[in-house]
């Protein structure tokens, strides 16, 4: 079954606001097995709402519309679809009541527009909203259905999940869509496709592939769109531990996982510790690592060394090497890795020093060169990268690439 939403009002199209109604709605109707065609947003506006309208039912079955209910204008969405269903405005008088309960209960005096909410057409079944004065309203033409909430979010999520969700689920049947989000880092977009190529035209064609990518990870994207649910979910899991087959050192994990969180996970099971060495990166490391919950049980701590002469006080880099090879450079990180595991006393380091942009280079290292370390005390693997001249996007991507550079040296 496939639906479209329409949300209406001019503070979505000058830009005010950011419609977040269609995208809750949007999950929420992927969760029950109904596929969205289309978004769009409206004008506050009698011929714009009536023309999207018919549009959307002209393609398909379902037809959710948010927005436009408030009494403090001319109520456009109810009188056009009040029009368009052929219906008379009536008084509700339970919505009426509830109406007055509300408002006096917020010591609001009740006038004229106030109780106009409470008119509805008479061919809808009227969605009751405990949250609010707008009810819903719930149409059924020709096998079709359009249901109107009010715009206020949460008492659009209230009507959704009480009265719409349900009743949409009855009639979806068995229809399922499935989506999982695989987290991949250190590789780029178009050399994974490269690298994933059989493995997508092997998929079955009830199940689609999307790329997502952003400077903290390239997120893959599965999604099955079919019947039932379980058994959907069953073949989605093992498309994705085949992928994982192809791309071990570059999957780390599914939406929600952060390297950080994963590469604490291995410190975890290995009870072993961290400590971080920070140049280019600012602390952004120290940040990502921090920001998992728990992260206190296998972090130690990172020194933040900007400058070269705490690189010799707080991490004991020979001054002679950041003399002869400059303070970005192979040299430079490993000893920043050497020094953090013993002056921090951890089983592993990160370390980082660069030109982040966007000035400071030189030929020889240019603008967004970046030295990345990480080891332990046994071993220690040191890369050049060159990440760019946007001084943030180099920051992220040091700090993933320093993550999960440690995290595969960790599982090999
Ligand atoms: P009215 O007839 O008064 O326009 P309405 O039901 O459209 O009634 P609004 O008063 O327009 O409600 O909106 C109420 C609040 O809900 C506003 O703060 C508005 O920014 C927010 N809102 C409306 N539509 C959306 C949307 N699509 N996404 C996120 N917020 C929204
Ligand atoms: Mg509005």
């Amino acid at each position: 079954m496939k639906a479209e939403i329409i949300t209406i009002g001019d503070e979505i199209l000058i830009g005010q606001i950011l419609d977040t109604n269609s995208a809750w709605m949007a999950d929420q109707l992927n969760q029950i097995g109904i596929r969205v065609n289309r978004i769009v947003s409206v004008s506050d506006n009698r011929s714009e709402i009536d023309a999207s309208l018919k549009e959307s039912l002209s393609r398909v079955d379902v037809v959710l519309i948010s927005g436009g209910l408030g009494p403090t204008r001319d109520d456009i969405t109810k009188h056009t679809l009040a029009d368009f269903f052929n219906s008379n405005l009536v008084m509700n008088e339970k919505v009426l009541s509830h109406v007055e309960e509300l408002l006096s209960s917020r010591g609001i005096k009740v006038i004229e527009s106030n109780r106009m909410q409470a008119l509805v057409p008479d061919n809808c079944k009227v969605l009751f909203n405990q949250q609010g004065t707008a009810p819903g309203m719930w149409f059924e033409k020709d096998q079709k259905i359009v249901v109107s909430m009010p715009g206020v979010p949460f008492e659009m999520e209230y009507l959704m999940k009480a009265e719409v969700l349900p009743r949409l689920r009855k009639i979806t049947g068995n229809s399922a869509i499935v989506h999982r989000t695989v987290m991949t880092q250190g590789i780029a977009e178009s050399i994974l496709a490269e690298r994933i190529k059989k493995w997508e035209d092997r998929l079955p064609s009830y199940i689609k592939l999307a790329y997502l990518p952003g400077p903290q990870a390239i997120k893959l994207r599965l999604s099955a769109y079919g019947y039932e649910q379980g058994l959907m979910e069953k073949e989605v899991d093992r498309q994705i531990e085949e992928l994982k087959k192809i791309i071990p050192e570059y999957f780390f994990g599914f939406e929600g996982d952060t390297l950080a969180s994963v590469l604490g996970n291995l410190l975890l099971e290995k009870e072993a510790t961290l400590s971080v060495a920070e140049s280019c990166t600012g602390g952004y490391i120290a940040h990502q690592i921090t920001s998992v919950a728990g992260s206190s049980e296998w972090f130690r701590g990172s020194v933040v060394a900007y400058s070269n002469d705490l690189k010799e006080k707080l991490l004991d880099v020979d001054s002679s090497l950041i003399e002869k090879y400059g303070a970005v450079s192979l040299e430079v990180v490993q000893a920043m890795v050497r020094g953090a595991i013993k002056n921090l006393n951890s089983d592993y380091a990160i370390a980082t020093s660069g030109i982040a942009g966007p000035t400071g280079g030189t030929p020889e290292k240019p603008i967004g060169t970046v030295w990345i370390a990480i080891g332990d005390k046994k071993e220690i693997i040191a890369r050049r990268y060159n990440f760019g001249d946007n001084r943030s996007r180099n920051i992220v991507r040091s700090t993933q690439t320093g993550l999960n550079m440690l995290r595969n040296f960790m599982l090999k």
